[in-house]
C-alpha cells in the first residue's frame, strides 16, 4: 500500500507502551503501525530517530472567551497557540461573551470555530441558571459535556453558575440522564469571598493576598458537595483543575464506591508551588492558587498512583490586570514533558493524562487521543534530548502576560512537529497551518 506519510524510527508512545516503529498515515488517519525494519512506500517520510511520537493532546479545559458574534481573531490566535503547543483538539469552555447557554449559541459558536480555528474542536455548554432548561437541546446540538461554576464568577455571564446546591443537583440530574460529563470549578464562593475581604483588610498584596484569599479548604468544601451530589444523581462529575491533595484523596473515596467521577489538575500545580511565587516576575493568578511545596509533592504522588485522570491547561487568554488565569496552551506539554524527563511521571502517563483520558471523558475516544489504526493522525514528535526556553513574547496567544510565571525557564524536551489529521500544524513552535480545515468533534460512536 502507498501511504501519504510515514514517520520512521520513532519511539511510539501509548498510555501503556512504547515501541520503536513506523507510523503510516493515509487520508488523515493512522493506517498502520509497522515494524521499524519494514519497507514503507510513502509520498513523504520523516526520520524521527531518537524522538518520541505521542498522540496529539486533547486539552479539555480551554477558555477562549471570544465575543459572539465576532471573536474570529481571538479564535485564530488561541488555536494557533494550541497548534504550537501540541494540542490538536481543544475542548472549549462555554464562557464565550455571552456564554453558550442554548443550542442556538452553541451552533453559532461552532460555525465561527469551523471557519477560524486551526485545530479540531469540541464544544461544551453552560450548566446553571438560565441554561438549566437548555441542557438537553445543547446535547442534541453537539455539546460533548457541560460546565458550571458555583457562583464565584458571577461577572462571567449568566447561564454558567449554579447559585445554590439545588441548582447543582438539578444540573447533575439532567447531565446524568444524558451521560455527558459535567465539569465544575471547585472553590466554595462564600469562603473565597470572606477570605478575600480579610486579605484586603489585612492590606496584603500580590501573591500572598491571592493565595490567602482562596484557602485550600474552600476547594475541599465544594468538592464534598459536588461528590455527594454526583453520587446521588449518578452524574459523570469531572472535577476541574484540583490543586488540593485532600480534595483529590476525597474523590477517591467516592470512586471506590463506583461513582463515575474523574479528576483533573493543571500543569502549574505540578510544576510550581507558592514558595516559588516570590521569585516569579508576575503573580500566578490562578484559581485555585498555587499550593505549598509539600502539596505539590503530594499531587505528584497522587498522579503516580492513578488518582488523577486528566492534566489540562485551564488556558485563559487575556490574564492581565485582575483577571484570573494563565494562558497554558503553549506551555502545558513542555512543562509536563520536562517533569517526565526528570522522572516525576512516565512518558506513558503523559499520553494517558493529556491525550487518552481527556478524549475518553469528552467522548472523543478512539477517534482522538490514541494512535491505534483508524484514529485521526493527530500526533506530536518530541526530541527529549533538546531543550525549550519559555519566551512569552514569542507566543501566539493574544495576551501572554500570565505565562511570565515560566519566563526564561529552560525545559528539557522540544516539540519538533505537530500534525493534525495527517497535515502539518506546526514545526518547532512555528505554526504552519491556516484556519479553515478544523473539524467540529461530536461524540465518537465507540467512545
Ligand atoms: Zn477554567
Amino acid at each position: 500500500m502507498k501511504y501519504d506519510l510515514a514517520v520512521q524510527n520513532a519511539l511510539i508512545l501509548s498510555s501503556s507502551d512504547m515501541t520503536q516503529a513506523t507510523l503510516a498515515v493515509k487520508d488523515g488517519v493512522v493506517a498502520a503501525i509497522l515494524s521499524p525494519d519494514c519497507c514503507v512506500d510513502a509520498d513523504e517520510t520523516i526520520d524521527a530517530t531518537a524522538c518520541w511520537l505521542l498522540p496529539g493532546l486533547v486539552d479539555m479545559h480551554v477558555h477562549i472567551r471570544e465575543s459572539l458574534p465576532g471573536g474570529s481573531e481571538r479564535i485564530q490566535a488561541e488555536t494557533r497557540a494550541a497548534a504550537a503547543g501540541g494540542v490538536t483538539t481543544v475542548v472549549v469552555m462555554p464562557d464565550s461573551r455571552p456564554p453558550v447557554a442554548d443550542a442556538a449559541s452553541l451552533k453559532e459558536r461552532a460555525e465561527l470555530f469551523r471557519e477560524h480555528s486551526v485545530v479540531d474542536f469540541a464544544l461544551t455548554g453552560g450548566a446553571g441558571g438560565e441554561s438549566l432548561r437548555q441542557i438537553v437541546d445543547m446535547a442534541d446540538a453537539g455539546a460533548v459535556g457541560f460546565f458550571g461554576c458555583l457562583g464565584a464568577y458571577r461577572d462571567s455571564g449568566s447561564g454558567l453558575h449554579c447559585a445554590s446546591t439545588a441548582d447543582i443537583f438539578q444540573v447533575m440530574e439532567r447531565t446524568a440522564q444524558l451521560g455527558r460529563f459535567i465539569g465544575f470549578h471547585c472553590e466554595d464562593p462564600d469562603i473565597v469571598s470572606l477570605f478575600r475581604s480579610r486579605a484586603h483588610e489585612a492590606e496584603l498584596t500580590g501573591s500572598s493576598a491571592h493565595g490567602q484569599g482562596r484557602p485550600e479548604f474552600a476547594e475541599v468544601l465544594s468538592a464534598l458537595t459536588l461528590l455527594e451530589t454526583a453520587e446521588v444523581t449518578g452524574a459523570r462529575l469531572h472535577l476541574m483543575h484540583l490543586s488540593s491533595p485532600r480534595a483529590i484523596s476525597m474523590a477517591d473515596l467516592w470512586r471506590e464506591e463506583g461513582a463515575p467521577i474523574t479528576v483533573e489538575t493543571a500543569p502549574h500545580y505540578l510544576a510550581l508551588a507558592e514558595e516559588d511565587a516570590e521569585d516569579l516576575s508576575v503573580p500566578a493568578r490562578t484559581a485555585p492558587p498555587l499550593r505549598t511545596e509539600e502539596s505539590r509533592g503530594d499531587l505528584i504522588e497522587l498522579l503516580q498512583v492513578g488518582s488523577i485522570d486528566v492534566v489540562a491547561s485551564d488556558h485563559i487568554p487575556g490574564s492581565a490586570g485582575d483577571d484570573l488565569g494563565l494562558p497554558g496552551l503553549e506551555t502545558a506539554l513542555p512543562v509536563i514533558l520536562d517533569a517526565a524527563i526528570a522522572g516525576e511521571l512516565t512518558a506513558q502517563e503523559v499520553v494517558l493524562l493529556m491525550s487518552e483520558n481527556p478524549a475518553r471523558v469528552s467522548g472523543l475516544y478512539p477517534g482522538k487521543g490514541t494512535l491505534q489504526p483508524g484514529a485521526d493522525a493527530d500526533f506530536i514528535i518530541v526530541d527529549p534530548s533538546e531543550t525549550t526556553r519559555v519566551a512569552p513574547q514569542d507566543m501566539y496567544t493574544e495576551d501572554p502576560g500570565g505565562a511570565e510565571i515560566y519566563h526564561g525557564l529552560e525545559l528539557n524536551g522540544r516539540i519538533e512537529h505537530v500534525f493534525g489529521r495527517g497535515q502539518p500544524l506546526s514545526r518547532r513552535g512555528e505554526v504552519i497551518s491556516d484556519p479553515g480545515r478544523a473539524r467540529w468533534m461530536w461524540l465518537s460512536d465507540e467512545g
